[in-house]
């Protein structure tokens, strides 16, 4: 379907970003006091508002305003869509007319990623699509620099699926010790290289659906093997750094993982589904920190509506601590 390149009519709606400044500056102007800042919601959010198709009328206002999608449709969740282009935003909302302005496509967003990171690329150490499985399951909740440490020793006593298939958990177990939960891990390794030398002639295999079968293989860890052995994917790997850095850019207004990575299949061709998990996983370490940012040397720092103002974007939640929860519960 062709964009709808409609000139605008009537006002368009107003985001909350400009509702919020409206109402702020009536306050201040009444009261002569300025008003206490709101709690900062992801910027996604509030540009999800923008587009939210809640009303025909607000799907209509959007497109008119400027919140052009593929097709002429606005995407769904309120995200930029593919090729779309952000939205313009009225002279009565300063704020949000410059997160706005900085937004780009994800598509060029993601080409600036790769000039700024050209060497992305999975940092799991492995010599083979076996490895790489082994790895991958090992990295749960532990870092890559973590695995990698582990994995030498491992692969060089049982560097294949048909030796780990002949080890008991408790020999794998010492090898693994420095990563969480090792125990459940070495099972998990050694019963996925079982499985491979009984069904799968101790190869990999190369569809999701028989991958996710195997002990301790989710979707996540198919998708790492798929996307970095054979650059077919059939989703975008989402850990904490594709969280968080979708949500700063506003592609996603979602905190749940698979929800994220639905929005992400919407907005990003299916041949930049791996690269584009790298290069964000990339950023994530090296530029955009959970804590403190790096926005002044953030080469995205023009097309990022978090940009300077990033630090509770995308941020797990704080730990409770106090026990308070576990004492309700
Ligand atoms: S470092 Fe700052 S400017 Fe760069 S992507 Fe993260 S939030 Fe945006």
């Amino acid at each position: 379907m062709p964009t709808t390149n409609v000139r605008a009519t009537t006002k368009p709606p107003r985001s909350a970003i400009e509702n919020g400044a409206a109402a702020r500056a009536q306050a201040t102007a009444a009261s002569g006091v300025t008003p206490a800042p709101k709690p900062t919601a992801p910027r996604g959010a509030a540009k999800a508002r923008v587009a939210k198709p809640g009303a025909a009328k607000a799907k209509a206002g959007a497109a008119k305003g400027g919140a052009v999608a593929k097709g002429g449709v606005v995407a769904k969740g309120g995200v930029v869509a593919k090729g779309g282009a952000p939205p313009k935003a009225g002279a009565a909302a300063k704020a949000g007319a410059a997160r706005h302005a900085r937004m780009a496509p994800p598509v060029e967003t993601l080409d600036r990623l790769r000039a700024i990171h050209p060497d992305a690329h999975c940092e799991l150490d492995h010599d083979g699509p076996f490895q790489l499985l082994v790895a991958t399951v090992l990295s749960a909740q532990t870092t890559d620099v973590n695995v990698n440490k582990a994995t030498p020793r491992l692969f060089a006593r049982f560097p294949d699926a048909a030796t780990l298939a002949r080890a008991e958990p408790q020999e794998v177990e010492p090898l693994v010790s420095t990563l969480g939960f090792f125990r459940q891990k070495a099972k998990s390794i050694v019963g996925l290289s079982r499985r491979l030398v009984e069904d799968f002639d101790g190869e990999v295999p190369r569809r999701l659906d028989d991958l996710v079968t195997l002990p301790g293989v989710g979707r996540k860890t198919a998708n790492v093997v798929l996307g970095v052995v054979w650059n077919t994917p059939e989703g975008v790997v989402v850990d904490t750094h594709v969280q968080r850095i979708s949500q700063r850019l506003g592609w996603t207004t979602n905190t749940d993982p698979v929800k994220i990575e639905q929005d992400l299949m919407r907005l990003i061709p299916k041949d930049q589904w791996d690269p584009t998990s790298h290069l964000l996983i990339f950023h994530g370490r090296r530029v955009c920190f959970a804590r403190k940012p790096n926005c002044e040397g953030c080469g995205l720092n023009t097309v990022c509506p978090s940009a300077f103002d990033a630090e509770n974007v995308g941020r797990k939640p704080k730990r409770d601590r106090t026990g308070a929860s576990r004492r309700e519960a």
